[in-house]
């Protein structure tokens, strides 16, 4: 055969990959007949894919994927698990590319260890997008503390606010678990619907990305009769991915969840916004003598400690302080850190809130505006003390960081590939949650038309739902940072006082609970 003939015989064959050519079935029914229901359309797309994989005899080429996620953390997980809980989408040939060796994991982990110290507090909106996903049930058979109670004060003295899921008509305000239980139980999700995940999985690292550019677009008849090869006609439109195993992947759409360091992005030319605070933050597992369970806060003139419950007499701690105060703390004696964190979360720093007659006015005056929530009439309380620290101290520089653009011609970026936060509120990884979602989501609805899942336009729409709401997340808690890094008299007594206004304007307390909870999208009164 001739060059031009092989060329156009291969054209006409399919410029698609068969995994890809799945897709044309629903696009002529979504064309001829009324439009299809979601359940139709896949079941056009299933009965497709076993048609054109008879019709052609082909199977997709072991290099080709439908997407490529490069990031197998918490995020990119969850993009996988989404798309494979579909109906839409699961039949995609999907590759998760990482070297992390918790992707070998395939049990549930032991509860009666000690928690790690790295863990997330994740919202009542992330466990449900882990219900509908089937992922939730093995977090239950691992270690998880739910809370219903949080108590926020601060250094001066001056106010507090308590905040309880009962203010909402909810159970429990969110819960506590390591990452490496949302890894773990995402990865058992992906084997229950995938059967044998290892195909699935590159245990290897991304060094470098091609998309298709105007040079590696599909090839003109001139070029094509210049002696195109047809594996350079069948990749051309499609990013080519170098992992450093030496294997070439190539794929229709690759998704960055790489972290906040990423490559993917780094690559695909797309710049940040951001800034360093002046501040780390050092985590770990402290015990008590009983079983903490309420989520505690306090604002410190270097950064806010928080003390988390995860289950059993553990408490996981996240200090935010000066880097070289961080530095001091990892390396102290372990008795000294423990009365380090003592001394934070009680009378260092400052008194105790105590009510007052400023209390008894602030409660006439505001139970006009609605209901009482149900904590404003609960008294400060000192968290339980820490006895020992239990774990590794880990300190991490905190940004600020977020990506112009989301999505470009075949990738889209998602969790702190496309934006970290202060976690200050243990909001950075719901956020990348919600961003799976709505990817998996926008994946399906492209698929559902037989669109090309790779097109901007299609990707757009997920840049365009994400950012608003991930951009209004990232101003309050900066915000926050800011407020709380100036020890100014009056600033301090303003600041005290807006605060413990919250706790007695109902409609407001509720609403900042609807949103720390992921139930609403924006901060005021959604
Ligand atoms: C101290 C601290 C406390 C926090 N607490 C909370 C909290 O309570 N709640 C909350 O919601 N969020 C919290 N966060 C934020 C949360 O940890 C992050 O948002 C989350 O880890 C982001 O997940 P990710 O999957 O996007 O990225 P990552 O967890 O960074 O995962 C990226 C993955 O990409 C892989 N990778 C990187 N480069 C390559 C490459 N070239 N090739 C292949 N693979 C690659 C890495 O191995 C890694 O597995 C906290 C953050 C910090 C620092």
């Amino acid at each position: 055969m001739t060059p031009p003939a092989r060329a156009s015989a291969l054209l006409s064959r399919g410029r698609c990959f068969p995994a890809a050519s799945r897709f044309r079935r629903p696009l002529v029914r979504a064309f001829c007949d009324a439009p299809p229901s979601l359940q139709d359309a896949a079941a056009g797309v299933a009965s497709s894919q076993d048609q054109s994989e008879k019709v052609d005899g082909m199977k997709a080429r072991p290099d080709e994927l439908d997407i490529a996620i490069v990031g197998g953390g918490m995020v990119g997980l969850a993009v996988a698990c989404a798309l494979s809980n579909m109906l839409l989408t699961k039949h995609l040939r999907v590759g998760i590319i990482d070297s992390n060796p918790a992707l070998k994991s395939r049990n549930y982990l032991k509860k009666d260890g000690i928690p790690d110290s790295r863990v997330s507090t994740v919202t009542p909106a992330t466990i449900s997008f882990f219900r509908e996903i089937g992922a939730w049930e093995h977090v239950q058979y691992q270690r998880h503390a739910f809370f219903g109670k949080m108590q926020v004060w601060d250094y001066t003295g001056l106010g507090y606010t308590r905040y309880s899921a009962r203010d909402v008509g909810k159970e429990y305000l969110g819960c506590v678990v390591e990452n490496k239980v949302l890894c773990n139980s995402l990865l058992l999700r992906l084997q229950e619907e995938n059967g044998d995940i290892e195909k699935m999985i590159y245990p290897t690292r991304l060094i470098s990305l091609a998309f298709p550019s105007k040079s590696r677009q599909a090839p003109t008849s001139a070029a094509v009769s210049s002696g195109y090869t047809s594996e350079e006609l069948h990749h051309s439109n499609l990013v080519k991915l170098e992992l450093s195993d030496g294997q070439t992947l190539y794929s229709k759409l690759v998704v960055g969840a790489d972290g906040s360091k990423s490559n993917v992005r780094r690559t695909a030319g797309i710049k940040t916004t951001g800034w360093n605070y002046p501040q780390s933050a050092i985590i770990c597992t402290v015990e008590h003598i009983t079983e903490n369970d309420c989520a505690w806060q306090r604002f410190l003139p270097c950064g806010p400690i928080a003390l988390l419950p995860i289950g059993d007499n553990f408490s996981n701690v996240v200090w935010t302080m000066s880097p070289e105060e961080s530095l001091r703390h990892k390396s102290m004696s372990p008795e000294d850190f423990v009365k380090s964190v003592n001394n934070a979360l009680d009378f260092g720093y400052g008194p105790h809130p105590h009510s007052g007659s400023l209390d008894y006015y602030m409660e006439k005056l505001f139970s006009d505006i609605g209901s009482t929530a149900a904590s404003t009439k609960e008294c400060f309380e000192v968290p339980p003390k820490a006895i020992g620290v239990v774990s590794e101290r880990m300190a991490f520089p905190l940004s600020l960081k977020h990506s112009h653009d989301y999505v470009s011609k075949r990738l889209a970026l998602v969790g702190d590939a496309a934006h970290t936060v202060h976690p200050l509120a243990g909001q950075g990884v719901n956020l990348g949650f919600g961003d799976a979602a709505a990817l998996a989501k926008v994946i399906a609805d492209g698929v559902s038309v037989g669109a090309d899942f790779g097109d901007i336009s299609l990707l757009k729409r997920y840049e365009n739902d994400r950012k608003a709401a991930n951009v209004a997340m990232a101003a309050v808690l900066d915000g926050f940072q800011k407020i709380y890094s100036v020890d100014f008299g009056p600033l301090n007594v303003l600041r005290a006082a807006a605060f413990h206004g919250a706790q007695y304007i109902s409609p407001l307390k509720k609403n900042i609970i609807s949103y720390a909870m992921g139930d609403t999208k924006w901060p005021l009164f959604s």
